[in-house]
């Protein structure tokens, strides 16, 4: 990998989790590759998860994409962890009143500008990559924000409720029933039809080091290696790709991806998440994998399955220690 600046780091990133990861490493590298200007000569391209998007009052809403998009400008709600700070709810109030939309799914009116926005350049026909970018010009990101696919694919889940099987919207699962009802299955609606856009394909192939953020597993980065092509793309690619777990000590730390893993039938410690996506050198996709301190003994077990795993603080608690984690995760790319 270039040291010299100029480094290409493409990031596998889902909403909260990928956000606050990239928030750490836009800070590391300003500090590490400093172009004297106050940002980084390092460029950041964020694939982001796009099968939690769904049609709401009418617009587009793509909960990943816009986590990261608040977070880095500066406008996300760090204290209830998503959508904009400073928001109120009176449009939202209104479309229940009509009846429309989801009650448990409130828009604020912050976030119903950038759903209307994003609707509107779809309407004219721009792409998702296209309107994304027009979205991101507004905020000073310091990274490049690329849906994983420029076709839509909706993540739904099968549940039982009452004794009754429904399929519902990956989102209504999470947020209205907190998924406190049992996954048997999580459907890709749309995947057959949808591939990478060449922009994705680009920024895998001509990365310097590729990096799993701590994202959730199954409904974020294994939705994003589920696009048809992506994951061979991700195995073809010349730079190391490097996992940070998001379990630390047998829990997801934010949310509930536990309910996300036992759905798909892995265990929710770090060392089943990381023999799920594999040792490279094995056919999977890690070289290397960062687990929390606390997870410390599960790296001779790694090590044994062929993926180098580093014991580092894993919780993003501040934009500082995310960021010291960012570099940690660089350094074990360089360690290949
Ligand atoms: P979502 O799309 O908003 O659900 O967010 P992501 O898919 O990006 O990430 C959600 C996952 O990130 C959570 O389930 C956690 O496992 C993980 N996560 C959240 N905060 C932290 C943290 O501080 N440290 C680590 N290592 N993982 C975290
Ligand atoms: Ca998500």
């Amino acid at each position: 990998m270039g040291l010299n600046g100029g480094v290409k780091i493409t990031v596998l990133a889902g909403g909260v989790g990928g956000a606050r990861f990239l928030r750490g490493l836009r800070t590391h590298l300003r500090e590490a590759y400093p172009n004297g200007d106050g940002g980084s000569t390092a460029e950041v391209t964020a694939v982001v998860n796009t099968g939690d998007d769904m049609w709401l009052t009418g617009l587009r809403v793509c909960p990943d994409l816009d986590s990261i998009m608040y977070t880095l400008g500066g406008a996300n709600d760090d204290e209830r962890g998503w959508g904009r700070k400073d928001e109120s709810e009176r449009v939202s109030a209104e479309l229940t009143a009509y009846g429309v939309g989801w009650p448990w799914f409130t828009l604020g009116d912050l976030d119903l500008g950038t759903h209307i926005a994003r609707s509107s350049f779809l309407r004219d026909g721009l792409t998702l990559t296209e309107a994304t970018a027009r979205l991101a010009e507004r905020w000073p990101l310091g990274i490049r924000l690329l849906p994983m696919s420029d076709q839509p694919i909706e993540t739904h889940v099968d549940i039982l409720v009452d004794g009754k099987r429904r399929i519902v919207h990956f989102e209504e699962w999470w947020v209205k029933y907190r998924a406190g009802v049992p996954a048997q299955r999580f459907i890709q609606v749309g995947v057959e039809a949808a591939r990478p856009t060449p922009s994705v394909l680009r920024a895998i192939e001509q990365a310097d080091v590729i990096l799993l953020a701590p994202s959730n597993p199954v409904v974020s980065i294994g939705t994003i290696l589920g696009v048809p092509g992506l994951r061979a793309a991700v195995l073809a690619a010349r730079a190391p790709i490097v996992g940070v777990s998001p379990i630390i000590a047998g829990a997801a730390v934010r949310g509930m991806a536990d309910a996300c893993l036992t759905a798909i039938g892995v265990e929710t410690t770090t060392t089943a998440v990381a023999k799920h996506y594999g040792a490279r050198s094995r056919g999977g996709l890690l070289d290397a994998w960062l687990v929390d301190e606390a997870d410390a003994a599960s790296t001779p077990v790694l090590a044994a399955a062929g993926i180098r795993t580093t014991a580092v603080p894993l919780w993003m608690s501040d934009v500082a220690k995310s960021s010291r984690l960012a570099a940690d995760a660089l350094a074990a790319a360089r360690r290949g």
